[in-house]
């Protein structure tokens, strides 16, 4: 019998992450990148999977429908989910920065518009700055609207910096650091203690192995 539900986010981060379960004993034969399947259940028929939007993983885990989700910290944050957060798998690392066109930033204006996918994050972060600004959501593409003038800076997420790079912005300021976490329903934290507790340890030995591999 399956003892956990773990939610997993699909998309970038997928395949490495059934590569570190696969890695510390819990593999899901019939799982590839491009399945169609959203339920797996793990060989040793511990871990229930369940493959779900990013944005979803931190809605399943605070309803309970699942009882821990790995997805981006982007995800969580701008869920504002009522979750523990209890590790870092450190996949998929990047940055949310504030970025517009190169050498265009004017901190005296008034009131800013940032254009974001993220519009909890970005509200958050000028929040905490003590600066009110008005927040243009969007869904992609965002590098686009502080070149057609839909916004004065743009909240997004930067890997490489290619993207802004080629489209001619730039980095203002760091807003925060990405990567794939670990997060777990607060009752099931309580019911399924010992399962859970064994699992991110499991989890934690896996990832000290994979840093001593890559740190020789
Ligand atoms: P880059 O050109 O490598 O800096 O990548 C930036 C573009 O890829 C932006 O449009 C981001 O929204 C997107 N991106 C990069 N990394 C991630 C990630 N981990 N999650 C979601 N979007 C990402």
């Amino acid at each position: 019998m399956s003892n956990i539900t773990l939610a997993l986010a699909k998309g970038r981060t997928a395949d490495s992450t059934i590569h570190l379960l696969k890695k510390i004993g819990i593999q899901f034969q019939d799982f590839h990148e491009d399945t169609r399947k959203l339920v797996f259940l793990s060989e040793d028929a511990s871990i229930k999977l369940i493959f779900v939007k990013a944005v979803d993983v931190p809605t399943y885990v605070e309803k309970g429908a699942a009882d821990i989700g790995i997805a981006g910290k982007d995800n969580i944050l701008e869920s504002q989910a009522d979750v523990y957060e209890l590790l870092d798998l450190k996949i998929g690392q990047c940055k949310f920065v504030v970025a517009g066109k190169a050498g265009d930033f004017s901190p005296s204006k008034q009131r800013l518009t940032v254009a974001s996918k993220y519009p909890n994050i970005t509200e958050q972060h000028f929040r905490k700055k003590g600066m009110d600004v008005e927040t243009v959501k969007l869904n992609g593409s965002v590098e686009l609207a502080p070149l057609i003038g839909l916004a004065d800076v743009i909240v997004d997420i930067v890997e490489t910096g290619n993207t802004l790079k080629e489209n001619g912005l730039e980095v203002f300021e760091d807003v925060e650091n990405i990567s794939t976490r670990l997060i777990v329903n607060k009752a099931s934290f309580a019911t399924k203690s010992n399962d859970i507790q064994l699992f991110i340890k499991r989890l934690t030995v896996g990832l000290e192995e994979e840093y001593e591999n890559h740190n020789g």
